[in-house]
């Protein structure tokens, strides 16, 4: 069944590569209009705006670990989309280690950097994009934050879970907040993805399995097709909700 996505514009972040890049292709596959964004790789980027064709509007470079970027990113996108984006899917993020015993120098740079991006910049996109889509009638915001947001991450992620979580309460607000105004917000809650933020080797990968009762590690198509069916409409009513994607090795 295809999906209601059809003459539908999203903005998806941190499309270059792995989920976001996947998301692209199938939303563009559905009927939808994608802008991309990527941001040291925006060779990329570039190179999948080609591969998707007509139905790719475009891709914005932004860095968003800097203060502000997030807007910026979110007006160059709505520039390209001719004034309306219907969907944001927030993608972009770190996975930055904070160890207790890292100098404060580090510690204090790192968990800024990843509230920044995984949070800050959610926040700064989600504030531009809300009063944009009320104004048009409504939209579809989907955050990817993660199964560290409920259950709590290793000893050297603190920092990332609790970025996770924070992404957690901002979608549920916003769904509780603006649901009158046609805004529907949901979040996902992934566990090990098969992206370069998953693990690598073949040990760190053997491991990861090895905690998943269905022993593989999830792939971006399928948070990508959990995306396009939340952001199409096809089911509203699970606004405010949190779907996790973890092959049940975290179930809550
Ligand atoms: P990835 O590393 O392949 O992709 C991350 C994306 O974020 C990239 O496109 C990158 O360009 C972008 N990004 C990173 N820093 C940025 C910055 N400063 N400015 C702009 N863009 C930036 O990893 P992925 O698995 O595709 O991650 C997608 C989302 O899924 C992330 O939010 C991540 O936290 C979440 N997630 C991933 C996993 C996993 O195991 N891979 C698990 C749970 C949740």
């Amino acid at each position: 069944m295809p999906l209601p996505l059809a003459g539908k514009r999203a903005l998806i972040t941190g499309s270059s590569h792995g989920v976001g890049l996947a998301a692209a292709h199938l939303f563009a596959e559905q009927g939808a209009e994608v802008v991309l964004h990527g941001n040291a790789n925006m060779a990329d980027a570039d190179k999948a705006v080609q591969a998707i064709g007509p139905a790719a509007l475009g891709a914005v470079q932004a860095d968003l670990s800097r203060p502000g970027a997030g807007r910026e990113l979110f007006d160059a996108a709505l520039h390209l989309a001719s004034g309306r984006l219907d969907i944001v899917i927030n993608n972009a993020g770190i996975h930055w280690a904070s160890p207790l015993d890292a100098s404060d120098t580090d510690w204090e740079a790192t968990w800024a950097g990843v509230l920044q991006v995984n949070l800050m910049a959610v926040a700064d996109i989600c504030r531009a994009a809300i009063p944009e889509m009320v104004a048009n009638g409504g939209g579809s915001i989907v955050n990817i934050a993660s199964r560290a947001g409920y259950r709590g991450e290793d000893r050297e992620h603190m920092a990332y879970a609790a970025s996770k979580g924070a992404v957690l309460a901002l979608t549920k607000t916003i769904a509780r907040q603006w649901g009158s105004e046609g805004i529907h917000a949901y979040a996902l809650a992934p566990g090990w993805i098969d992206t370069r933020m998953g693990p690598q080797h073949e040990a760190d990968r053997a491991r990861a399995r090895a905690e998943i009762p269905i022993g593989e590690l999830a792939r971006p198509e399928e948070i990508a097709a959990m995306c396009a069916f939340l952001a199409s409409g096809a089911c509203r009513s699970a606004t405010g909700s949190c779907i996790d994607i973890n092959g049940a090795s975290y179930v809550r």
